[in-house]
C-alpha cells in the first residue's frame, strides 16, 4: 500500500504538554516530514470534568515553540460528538456493540465477587446479546453506556515499530465501555478514549499512530474495533517512557515539568528538539544535529525498546552548544525578557548583542547568560568577604588612580587595557593584583572575561561611579 503518511499527536489538554508526549510529538512530526506526509493536531478533550482552556493553550504554545508545525489541526474531539454517536449507532445496529445497563454498584460487586475467587477483574457480558441468550430486564432510571462486542477468542497481533511483534488472546481482554451517556438522562454519550482515538484515527486517515508504551495494552481493543468497522488499521509505534534521573518514571508529580518551564528556564528550543529526540532514540554516535538531520535521518528505525533516563546535565551541555551557536541578536532578545523577568529593563541597550557575545561561550542557558549581564543594567555588590578578601590598603590608592584615569581616556579597549597597565606599573603592583579588585567593584564578581572587553561595553560613568563607591 502506498497511502501517505499521516501521523498525529493527541494529546488531552488535563495539563500541559509533558516531556514524554512533547517526545512523542516530535518523533510523529519528523516522521511525517522525512516521509513527506502530514502531521495533524488532535485534542482529546472528551474528559470534560479535567480538560481546561489553559491547558490547550499551554499545549499549542510547546508545539509552536518546539517548531512542531502541524498540517491539519487543532482538532478537537468536542466538537465531533455527533460523528461518534453515529459510528456508536451503527455498531450497535450491526450487533458489534450494545447498551449495558449494569449500575457502578454493581459492577463493583462484580469486581469484589472475582476478587474474592481470586480471578482477574473483568466485565462479565451479561448485556451482551447472543443468539438464544435472555438479556435481564431494562431497569428504570438507568443511562446505559455502550460496550464493544469484544470478540471471544483468537489473537490480536501487530508488528510493533519499536517493540516488535506484540500478541494479545481475545481472552484476555473483556467488553470495554466505549460511550457513556452525557447525562444521567440520554443515551446520546461522550465517547472513551479507546473509542474516539479509532473513529479518528480511522477519520482522519492516520497511517501511523507513535505514542507512550503505557498504551500498549489498550491497542488490543483498538485494533479490533478498527476491523469491526471494516477500517484499515494503522502502524503502531510504543515509545518506552522517560525515566527520571532517579530511574522513576518522570511524572507530574515527581519531576515532570512543561516543556514550556525549559523555556523560562533559559533553553532554547532547538536545544531540546536534539536532546529529546535523542532521548530514546539515535543515529550513530550523533549527539548534536539539526532539526534538518533530525528529519533527514528519522525514517522510524533505530528507536530504543528500553526506557531512556532523563539527563538534565546533557541537556545542559546540549543546549550550551546551541547558545554558543546561536546569532547575538537573537540571545539579545531572549536575555533581556529574562532580565525582565527579574525587574530589569534594558530598554535599547545597543550593547545587548555585544555583551551576549562575550558572555555566551561560559553560559549553559540564558538564564546563566542573564546572571552575568544584569551587572551591566542593575547595580551589583561584591559580597563583605570578598570585598576583605581583595580590596586593601596595597590596592585603594591605585584603584582611586585608575578612576581619575578612566575620567580622562577615550572609552576603548585599547585605552582601558592601557590605563591599567600603566597604573598596575605606577604602583608597582601585577595585572591580577589591580584588574581582581577592579572586577570586584564594578561587576561583583571576581572573575570574568578579559577586563578591558568587560569594561569597555559599561557606559564609562557606570564604571566611574562604582570605583567611586571604594
Ligand atoms: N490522549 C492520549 C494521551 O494523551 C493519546 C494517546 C494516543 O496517542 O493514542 O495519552
Amino acid at each position: 500500500m502506498t497511502a501517505k503518511i499521516r501521523t498525529r499527536i493527541a494529546p488531552s489538554p488535563t495539563g500541559f504538554l509533558h516531556l514524554g508526549t512533547a517526545r512523542t510529538a516530535l518523533y510523529s512530526w519528523a516522521y511525517a516530514r522525512h516521509y513527506g506526509g502530514e502531521f495533524v493536531l488532535r485534542i482529546e478533550d472528551t474528559d470534560v470534568a479535567r480538560s481546561t482552556q489553559d491547558s490547550v493553550e499551554q499545549i499549542l504554545a510547546s508545539m509552536q515553540w518546539l517548531g512542531l508545525d502541524y498540517d491539519e489541526g487543532p482538532i478537537y474531539q468536542m466538537q465531533r460528538l455527533a460523528r461518534y454517536q453515529a459510528v456508536a449507532a451503527e455498531l450497535i445496529a450491526a450487533d458489534k456493540a450494545y447498551f449495558c445497563y449494569c449500575t457502578p454498584a454493581e459492577l463493583d460487586e462484580l469486581r469484589e465477587s472475582q476478587r474474592a475467587r481470586g480471578e482477574k477483574t473483568r466485565y462479565d457480558g451479561r448485556w451482551r446479546p447472543e443468539p438464544g441468550k435472555l438479556l435481564p430486564p431494562v431497569p428504570q432510571g438507568v443511562a446505559p453506556v455502550v460496550r464493544f462486542k469484544n470478540p471471544l477468542a483468537g489473537d490480536v497481533s501487530w508488528v510493533d515499530l519499536v517493540k516488535g511483534l506484540i500478541t494479545i488472546n481475545n481472552r484476555e481482554i473483556d467488553d470495554l465501555i466505549i460511550m457513556r451517556p452525557a447525562s444521567e438522562a440520554g443515551t446520546a454519550g461522550i465517547p472513551t478514549y479507546n473509542f474516539a482515538v479509532v473513529v479518528d484515527d480511522w477519520d482522519m486517515q492516520i497511517s501511523h499512530v507513535f505514542r507512550g508504551d503505557e498504551h500498549v495494552n489498550n491497542t488490543p481493543w483498538q485494533i479490533n474495533i478498527f476491523n469491526a468497522l471494516g477500517a484499515p488499521l494503522p502502524q503502531f509505534g510504543h515509545v518506552p517512557v522517560i525515566l527520571g534521573d532517579d530511574g522513576q518514571k518522570l511524572s507530574k508529580r515527581r519531576g515532570a515539568v512543561s516543556v514550556t518551564a525549559y523555556e523560562e528556564e533559559g533553553y532554547l528550543p532547538e536545544a531540546m528538539l536534539n536532546y529529546l529526540s535523542r532521548l530514546g532514540w539515535s543515529h550513530g554516535d550523533e549527539e548534536l544535529f539539526s532539526r534538518e538531520q533530525l528529519v533527514a535521518w528519522f525514517d522510524g528505525s533505530h528507536l530504543s525498546k528500553s526506557p531512556a533516563q532523563w539527563d538534565p546535565a546533557k541537556l545542559e551541555w546540549v543546549n550550551s552548544h546551541y547558545i554558543k551557536q546561536a546569532d547575538d541578536l537573537r540571545l539579545a532578545s531572549l536575555v533581556s525578557a529574562q532580565l525582565a523577568r527579574r525587574g530589569i529593563e534594558v530598554g535599547d541597550a545597543a550593547q545587548l548583542p555585544a555583551m551576549c557575545a562575550l558572555f555566551k561561550d561560559r553560559c549553559a542557558t540564558t538564564v546563566v547568560l542573564a546572571d552575568w549581564l544584569a551587572m551591566y543594567f542593575a547595580p551589583v555588590s561584591a559580597s563583605a568577604e570578598d570585598r576583605v578578601a581583595q580590596i586593601s590598603e596595597t590596592n585603594l590608592p591605585a584603584l582611586a588612580a585608575l578612576a581619575a584615569k578612566f575620567a580622562e581616556i577615550n572609552w576603548d579597549k585599547v585605552a582601558i587595557q592601557a590605563a591599567v597597565k600603566e597604573t598596575a606599573s605606577a604602583f608597582g603592583l601585577k595585572m591580577p593584583q589591580l584588574a581582581i579588585p577592579l572586577r570586584l567593584l564594578v561587576c561583583g564578581r571576581t572573575q570574568t572575561p578579559s577586563v578591558d572587553a568587560v569594561l569597555v561595553l559599561f557606559p564609562k560613568e557606570i564604571v566611574m561611579e562604582r570605583l567611586r563607591k571604594l
